[in-house]
């Protein structure tokens, strides 16, 4: 049945962490808000991804070491890897766009916007899971990242590297990953504690806590599906399978899906998908992982999560809605097995895509042709990390004020 048509001060499209973030932190500043998604909060890529809080993510995944692994990844069978030739044969543009950032002097600017996005993020992920009655869900235990051979050199490289923006890591032979995590079977030779960064036990639900506490201050939360924008007087009008609304202003947060409801306005928003896929299996209790593990030389990721050991596979790049290939997945589950003592899995594998723009940062900021429409989507492998500081530099520039960090390098006019 059709409601009658709601008016807001502001819509948020989409109610992933993102688009929950930026409602939140818009509704803190008195504005009324209206937060649409067709799902509950947090349950497409904002529920699927690694719950890593990532303080040290500011290399982007275009550098110069991809030129290095490309050879590798022609032959389409490895872990970290896969692309589909028919996808990559019509995206040739978007692969050049971002093969063309991977060169040595687009890594420093790039590192220091993504520096200032994700310490202002996670300022506000460690005062909002309080705040959201949630605090028992972040863990300050850090994120490992390891290496299987003699990778010294590569470990001490991305020291060096964050530590020139303050971000603080250890390195560890065998014995002192043993003593970090002393149930993990001794596979690896080098590894680097990332100890400024967190983790959560739930990136569903802490997208779910902080959408309760958008609610708690006044917002209202909407589910329906999403039709179309359409520009209106001063305004906009969406209109929802049950209904419409109307606001001064519309932020687009539709994650993946942001494209889609652009394209009419005349945006093509130059976006790729970087599917990944988890498992969770049922973790052995003698057995507990205690952070995060990243095999650097596997190409996974295996995080403790509230229901189990969550297995997450490395990049897919295909269309975002074509069938899913569990391969990698199916590659890189016996090599967790090989770390930690696990047992069954206790859900259906996960698939999701990581909304990705040709230089790896999202956008954050007005559309270059229309007054009071915002965009805040394309956080690529770190958008849970950085989905509050994105919300919060929209709620700020729609308030006419600056961002507490430098959003320029975000700014869409640089593709739209
Ligand atoms: C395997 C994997 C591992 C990852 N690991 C990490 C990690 O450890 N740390 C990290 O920081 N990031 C990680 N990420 C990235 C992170 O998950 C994403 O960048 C982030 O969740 C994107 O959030 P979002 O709010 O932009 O999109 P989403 O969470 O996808 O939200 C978009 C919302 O829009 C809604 N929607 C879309 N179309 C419509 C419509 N027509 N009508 C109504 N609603 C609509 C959807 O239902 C959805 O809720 C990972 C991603 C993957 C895939």
């Amino acid at each position: 049945m059709q409601s009658p048509p709601q008016a807001a001060d502001v819509i948020v499209l989409g109610a992933g962490i993102v688009g929950v973030s930026a409602a939140y932190a818009i509704r803190e500043r008195g504005l009324s808000v209206v937060l649409v998604d067709r799902k509950a909060p947090g349950e497409e890529t904002s529920y699927g991804n690694a719950g890593i809080l990532s303080s040290g993510s500011i290399l982007p995944l275009n550098r110069p070491s991809l030129f290095r692994a490309l050879p590798s990844y022609l032959g389409n069978n490895s872990a970290a890897l896969r692309w589909d030739p028919a996808w990559t044969l019509r995206n040739v543009e978007w692969v050049l766009r971002f093969l063309a950032n991977a060169v040595e002097s687009r890594v420093r600017p790039r590192a220091t916007a993504l520096h200032g996005l994700i310490g202002a993020s996670l300022k506000l992920h460690r005062d909002w899971i309080v705040r959201s009655g949630e605090p028992q869900r972040i863990r300050e235990t850090g994120w490992l990242k390891a290496w299987r051979s003699e990778a010294l050199g590569a470990a001490k490289a991305e020291q060096d590297f964050l530590a020139a923006y303050g971000i603080k890591s250890e390195l560890l032979d065998r014995q002192a990953i043993s003593a970090l995590e002393p149930n993990m079977l001794p596979v690896y030779k080098v590894g680097l504690l990332h100890s400024q960064t967190a983790s959560v036990d739930s990136p569903g639900n802490v997208t779910k806590a902080y959408a309760r506490m958008f609610e708690g201050a006044g917002g209202v939360l909407r589910q329906s599906e999403i039709r179309a924008l359409l520009s209106d007087g001063d305004g906009w009008r969406v209109v929802l399978g049950d209904g419409e609304v109307r606001a001064r202003h519309v932020v687009v947060a539709l994650g993946p899906w942001s494209p889609d409801i652009l394209r009419p306005l005349g945006y093509r928003v130059p976006m790729a998908f970087e599917r990944g896929y988890h498992q969770e299996f049922a973790p052995n209790p003698s057995r507990q992982l205690l952070r995060p593990i990243h095999d650097a030389e596997g190409s996974f990721l295996m995080t403790p999560m509230e229901n189990g050991v969550r297995v997450t596979s490395g990049v897919e790049l295909t269309d975002r809605d074509a069938p899913s290939n569990f391969s990698q997945l199916e590659q890189v589950v016996p090599l967790a097995r090989g770390v930690v003592e696990f047992g069954d899995a206790v859900a259906q594998p996960w698939r999701g895509s990581r909304p990705s723009l040709p230089d790896s940062l999202p956008m954050i900021g007005p559309a270059p042709r229309h007054p009071g429409l915002w965009l805040a989507f394309g956080n690529q492998h770190i958008g849970f990390t950085t989905g509050p500081a994105t919300g919060a530099a929209i709620a700020a520039m729609i308030a006419g004020e600056a961002p507490s960090f430098d959003a320029s390098a975000f700014a869409p006019g640089r593709y739209l």
